[in-house]
């Protein structure tokens, strides 16, 4: 049976006497196959399971964004009963920021571009609430989908930073068939959108296929992927993106592990994707 709590004081109470190790996977719910392999990973690897479902409203600089998240707690607490979830965290906004809450969480250089630049204020809010989490949870391991490759590197930073104990763990991206990654936003694509977002996954693996070719030039990859995304009239494309893979700075060549990631919108829905070149 999944316990489901909202309070922090019923959320320590229930991890009191918890077996140990402890697996963590932070959500925002509407949750979908993605989630679920977290949720099942994070079974295999722990004594007790905690999800969390909270759409967190710091990490959305556009608040239309925040109030049209979807939401369906019932579907979602089906879900991960489904899933052998121990234990569901589900609080208020009050339960995660008091009256009085005034701590922001600034992770620096890899926070910056890409989403840090693109949406002003988004890891603040993501640092601000994981850390809570991972501090009210002292799980051992915290699991995290590969999709958002920039928020894994952002909390590895924040975790090691802070001095918290929680292992961060990033899984490879649940793909629809037609390689669109599943994410909650997908629900508002219009149909003519969805048939054509899978446009930013062909994007990525033409960049993979250059590389793996030998294509060491940066621009050339980002080209070929601009060059792709062209190819969709309803592809708007906010940035096309050659990092390197520890610091995220953008590359002129590629001569370590990388990181080919964008962001594309199809009319007001805003999608990312991305493919590590290693
Ligand atoms: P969200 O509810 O969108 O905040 O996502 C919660 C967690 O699920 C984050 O760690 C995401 O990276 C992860 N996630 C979202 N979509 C996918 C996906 N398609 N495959 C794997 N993990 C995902």
């Amino acid at each position: 049976m999944t316990r489901v709590v909202r309070t922090r004081a019923e959320l320590r109470e229930a991890l009191a006497g918890a077996p140990r190790p402890v697996g963590l996977v932070p959500t925002m719910g509407w949750l979908h196959e993605g989630h679920r392999a977290l949720m099942r990973h994070a079974r295999e690897e722990n004594a007790t399971t905690v999800v969390t479902i909270f759409v967190n409203p710091r990490q959305f600089n556009v608040t239309t964004d925040f109030t049209q998240y979807p939401r369906n707690e019932a579907k979602d607490l089906g879900i991960a009963e489904a899933e052998g979830v121990d234990l569901v965290w589900a609080p208020p906004v009050e339960e995660v920021y008091p009256p009085g809450f005034d701590t922001v969480v600034a992770v620096g250089a890899v926070a910056r571009p890409l989403e840090g630049a693109a949406r002003p204020g988004h890891f603040d809010g993501v640092a601000t609430v994981v850390a809570i989490l991972f501090s009210l949870v002292g799980a051992e391991h915290a699991y995290f989908g590969q999709k958002d490759a920039q928020q894994v590197m952002v909390i590895r930073q924040m975790a090691r930073d802070l001095a918290i104990g929680t292992e961060v763990v990033a899984l490879p991206t649940i793909r629809e068939a037609d390689g669109l990654a599943l994410s909650s936003r997908n629900v508002h694509l219009t149909a003519d959108e969805r048939a054509a977002a899978p446009v930013l996954r062909r994007a990525l693996l033409t960049a993979r296929e250059r590389w793996a070719d030998g294509e060491r030039d940066a621009e050339r990859l980002r080209g070929a992927m601009r060059e792709t995304l062209a190819t969709e009239p309803l592809a708007d494309v906010e940035y096309v993106s050659v990092a390197d893979g520890t610091t995220l700075a953008e590359l002129a060549r590629v001569d370590g592990p990388a990181l080919a990631s964008l962001a594309v919108r199809f009319g007001a829905t805003r999608l990312i994707d991305n493919e590590i070149l290693a």
